[in-house]
Parts: C-alpha cells; sequence; structure tokens
C-alpha cells in the first residue's frame, strides 16, 4: 500500500487492555463489544466457550478448574469504521508480569469496576502499570442493574485511591430495581433503561432538560440524578481530553454489562477518544519508530505454546510497531541478526483464527514460532536496525526445585520445559555447580500452571519441592568467589549464565552484605 493508504490503516486502528479485578464483569462486557462488533452473534458464548463446551486449548482446563482467567488472548473486530485488537490480561495477581507486558502493547486501557465493591485490590494492582505507562484509561462501573455504591462514593473512591482525576460521562438515574436509565452528560441525552432501539435515546435541552414529558415514572430517582449531574457540572473535574490522553484523568461511564446497558455508547464515546497507534522508543536512543513510517517493525510481548491442541503449535504475538505486515515478507530478528520470512501468521476474531490479509501498526498479529522468538524480541524489514525498549521482567520471588517425575521421560521433560520458560511461563535457574533445575515464580499459580501444562502438554509428571520465599540477588561473576555460597544463600545462575544468589531472607542478604561489603548485588538483571 501507498504512504497515504498506510497513514488510513493506521489511523483507523484502536488497540487497548481491559483490566479489572476479578469478576467485575471484564468477560461480560468484552462480550458486549465482540457482539456490537458482529464477531458472535448472541453474548453468552466466550463464557460458553471458557466453560469448556467449546473448549479449544488445553491451557483452558485449567481456567475451567480454578474459575479464573489465565492467560491473555487478544479479539479483534471491525467496528464503525474502525480496526479494533482487544487485550485480555489475566485477572489473578500470579500472573501480573504476563498483564504488564501485555500492556505494553496496547495504546490505551479500560478499567472495569463493580459498582457494588469499587476499587479492589487487583484494580488497584492493575491500574499502577497502566499509570506508568502514562497511556489513557477509561473507566465503565458495571453491574448497575444491582445495588451498588453511591456514584458520588465510587467516583470519590477511585479519585482517593487511584490518585486520578474521574470524569462522569454520564450517571445513572436509580440503580438495582430502581434503574430508570443514565443522564448521557456527554452525549447531551437521556438513556433509558430496559428499552430497545433508538428510541431508548431521548435529547435533552441546552439547558440539560428534557424538552417533552419524562417518561421516567419515579420522579424521585430522576430528580436525585438530576441535582448530582447539577453538582457533578459544577463542582466535578472539568473534561479534559489531554489530561486523558496523559493518563491524569480518566472519564468515567456507568452501565450494566450484563443486561447490555449502556456499553454501545460507552463503546462508542470511547472509540472517538481513544488515541490511534501510538510511536515507540528505541532502546538506548532518543529516536521514536512512528506508526506511519513505511519499515515495517514489531516486538514480541507473549509467546504462547499449544493454544490448539489439534495443532501443536506455538505462537508469537507480535504488536506491529510501524508499517505494513505483508506475509511472506523477510525481517530481522534484532536480537541474533538472523534474516527470516514471516509466511505464517493468523490474526485473531473471537476464537477463529484467521489468516492476515493486512495488518498494520496498532495490530497484534501472531507468528508460528518454531522456537526462534523470545520476549521483548524486536523484528524490522530493510536495513535500518531496529531495538525497541525492553519489556519488563519480574524479579522471582517463589523457588522450587523441578525434576521429571519419570527419569525415562527425560527427553519431554527437557523440551516442556524449554518452550514454557521460553514463553516466560515461568523462570528458570540452574544450581552453579550441579546443574540441578530451579524454577522461580512471583506467584504459586504459576508452578500449578507449570505442573499442569507438563503433563498435558508434554505428557510429563514434574516433581517440585519448594526451596522456600526467597530473595534474588545477582552478583557480578568478576567479584563471584565460590566459597562464598553458604547455608544462608543458594547459588544459582540464570539462562544467561549469570549467577545470582538466592537468600533465604533479609537478615541472609544483611549477613551477606556486611560479611563481603565491595560485593555488589542487584536485585536486576
Ligand atoms: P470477569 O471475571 O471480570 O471476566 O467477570 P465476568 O464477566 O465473568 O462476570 C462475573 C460475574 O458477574 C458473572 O456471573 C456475570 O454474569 C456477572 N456480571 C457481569 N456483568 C454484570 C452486570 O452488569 N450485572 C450483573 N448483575 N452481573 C454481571
Amino acid at each position: 500500500m501507498d504512504q497515504k493508504q498506510l497513514e488510513q490503516e493506521v489511523n483507523k486502528r484502536r488497540t487497548f487492555a481491559i483490566i479489572s479485578h476479578p469478576d467485575a464483569g471484564k468477560t461480560t462486557i468484552t462480550e458486549q463489544m465482540l457482539y456490537f462488533g458482529g464477531v458472535i452473534r448472541s453474548a453468552g458464548t466466550v463464557k460458553a466457550k471458557k466453560s469448556g463446551q467449546f473448549a479449544t486449548s488445553d491451557w483452558m482446563e485449567i481456567e475451567k478448574k480454578r474459575g479464573i482467567s489465565v492467560t491473555s488472548s487478544v479479539m479483534q473486530f471491525h467496528y464503525r469504521g474502525k480496526d479494533i485488537n482487544i487485550l485480555d490480561t489475566p485477572g489473578h495477581e500470579d500472573f501480573s508480569e504476563d498483564t504488564y507486558r501485555t500492556l505494553m502493547a496496547v495504546d490505551a486501557a479500560v478499567m472495569v469496576i463493580d459498582s457494588a465493591k469499587g476499587i479492589e485490590p487487583q484494580t488497584k494492582k492493575l491500574f499502577k502499570v497502566v499509570k506508568k505507562r502514562g497511556i489513557p484509561i477509561f473507566t465503565f462501573m458495571n453491574k448497575l442493574d444491582r445495588d451498588g455504591r453511591d456514584p458520588l462514593d465510587l467516583i470519590a473512591e477511585l479519585e482517593e485511591l487511584l490518585n486520578i482525576e474521574g470524569c462522569a460521562m454520564n450517571w445513572p438515574i436509580g440503580m438495582g430495581k430502581e434503574l430508570k436509565g443514565l443522564y448521557d452528560i456527554s452525549n447531551n441525552r437521556l438513556e433509558l433503561y430496559r428499552k430497545d432501539g433508538d428510541d431508548r435515546f431521548l435529547p435533552l435541552n441546552d439547558e440539560g432538560q428534557l424538552a417533552e414529558h419524562n417518561p421516567i415514572e419515579d420522579e424521585g430517582v430522576y430528580d436525585q440524578a438530576l441535582g448530582e449531574v447539577d453538582l457533578i457540572k459544577e463542582a466535578g473535574n472539568k473534561f479534559d481530553l489531554d489530561k486523558i490522553k496523559a493518563g491524569n484523568q480518566t472519564p468515567v461511564f456507568f452501565g450494566s454489562a450484563l443486561t447490555n446497558f449502556g456499553v454501545e455508547t460507552f463503546l462508542n464515546t470511547f472509540l472517538d477518544m481513544a488515541p490511534a497507534p501510538a510511536e515507540h522508543k528505541e532502546k538506548d536512543s532518543d529516536e521514536v519508530v512512528k506508526p506511519d513510517d513505511p519499515q515495517f517493525s514489531a516486538f514480541v510481548f507473549k509467546i504462547q505454546a499449544n493454544m490448539n491442541p489439534n495443532h501443536r503449535d506455538r505462537i508469537a504475538f507480535v504488536r506491529i510497531c510501524s508499517g505494513e505486515f505483508v506475509r511472506g515478507m523477510d525481517v530481522t530478528l534484532q536480537r541474533t541478526g538472523k534474516v527470516m520470512r514471516l509466511n505464517n501468521a493468523t490474526e485473531f476474531m473471537s476464537d477463529q483464527r484467521e489468516t492476515v490479509k493486512t495488518a498494520v501498526a496498532g495490530d497484534i498479529v501472531g507468528l508460528y514460532d518454531t522456537g526462534n522468538f523470545q520476549i521483548g524480541d524486536t523484528i524490522y524489514e530493510g536495513k535500518k536496525s531496529v531495538q525497541f525498549e525492553d519489556l519488563p521482567q519480574f524479579t522471582p520471588e517463589m523457588f522450587m526445585e523441578v525434576q521429571a517425575k519419570n527419569v525415562m521421560k527425560q527427553k519431554s521433560f527437557h523440551k516442556g520445559m524449554q518452550q514454557l520458560v521460553q514463553e516466560g511461563a515461568v523462570q528458570l535457574y540452574k544450581k552453579y555447580t550441579t546443574n540441578d533445575y530451579i524454577l522461580g515464580a512471583v506467584g504459586q499459580l504459576q508452578f500449578e500452571v507449570f505442573q499442569f501444562r507438563m503433563k498435558n502438554e508434554y505428557n510429563c509428571d514434574v516433581v517440585m519441592k519448594p526451596i522456600g520465599s526467597r530473595i534474588a540477588r545477582w552478583v557480578d561473576p568478576e567479584q563471584l568467589d565460590q566459597s562464598m555460597s553458604s547455608t544462608r544463600n543458594m547459588l544459582v545462575k540464570d539462562l544467561d549464565d549469570k549467577p545470582l544468589f538466592l537468600f533465604e531472607n533479609r537478615f541472609a542478604e544483611n549477613w551477606f552484605a556486611n560479611k563481603y561489603p565491595d560485593v555488589k548485588l542487584t536485585s536486576k538483571l
């Protein structure tokens, strides 16, 4: 495509993640969006897939068993002239590393909050990451069809706990059994509850009043809503698109995903405000890569094996940062300098994978991978080398010794281990002298998923022996003397053969630091 077409295509892209505390309604609202996008015929099918009816992969089994969303996935659809990429994020905090990386691949985030619960712990954690990214964040206060908390309280809590300005875009008229509708401030209209079609909207006049008679029978809740709307118009934060774009103000929408109330208005308003693909900074440089730069470039933010048990394949999820992806194109893998041909790629229309036709900056594509890619890799077309910034890696805090239960299964053990480690599912270390395997994770559930997948996908039972919570500290190999290893620490090496100590606790670390004051310990690679 020519430059003008590229710019037009890029400007149509909207790529965002949905974050929430488990059960706030993320899946339900995603379904509604897919429904508007014509990807699914009725809302309710995504969850059905999750519950096993259409189970398409082994790892979904574990989601089913634990009733949580373990892995992040990608869904794409067209809607009102835009090409949308939604990235789902795991709800469980043990997978926050996966979530961090996913958030590196998006240009905006939607935060779903249960209006009966307000800001829950996981919302707070995820919000922090989004805030660090400095991307716009849009809030959906869900479950209005149930009795929830006072909307003014909810916004006050959001501002206080998350330290961001909230700006109400609409306001509930009643709640729970009393729910009558929404006062839509940003579109100056009312949206009635439990009404289909366009006649659910009633225009307001310039004073923000209904011109005609009021169809909302219960005047009490209507008058109260009007009073509150006056109050926030007067005293609330003023809508400020620049602040929103910088992630310093969040537009707040109320609604009910389950009854499909307020979701369409949310989606439309959100898409009007959400940014087109952003530029990406290069590593150790002031240079940025612009999305409409014709040179194709992308980075790998996630690797997933065995998504489909019928095809034992591995997919590297890449975010395109510039240019156009063309099937069969040659790209350079920056880390190795190796040139490879991208023949096999897929996009993600809900759960059916479709072969990519056109993909441009902003899009997420899946590349079938035979073990070439690592998380954080940059790929680019042409001569000019590009390297994007590293993706965040968490320092593990829990460690396990691991081995195959059956020594005859060494081959599948090694294969599974290698693939799952490449996916970033767990971190792998080896004892410095014996080369015994040690796994590191941020949360316990990562180990459980590892064990489950080793058995299910690689037919290998593993035995894991906890060595407890530890503090990992890297040490300069020049300064390392193996006699520094004692009963209070364990000397291991990482995948790059860099040495590190696993200390039992802070006390052991301090003891070491006192004994070897010149040895520098670092918490990151
Ligand atoms: P997730 O864990 O954030 O993906 O949450 P889900 O979308 O799976 O929703 C969790 C539960 O809340 C499910 O039982 C949903 O049916 C329910 N739910 C979601 N949205 C609403 C809503 O707007 N109103 C009510 N009453 N329930 C909802």
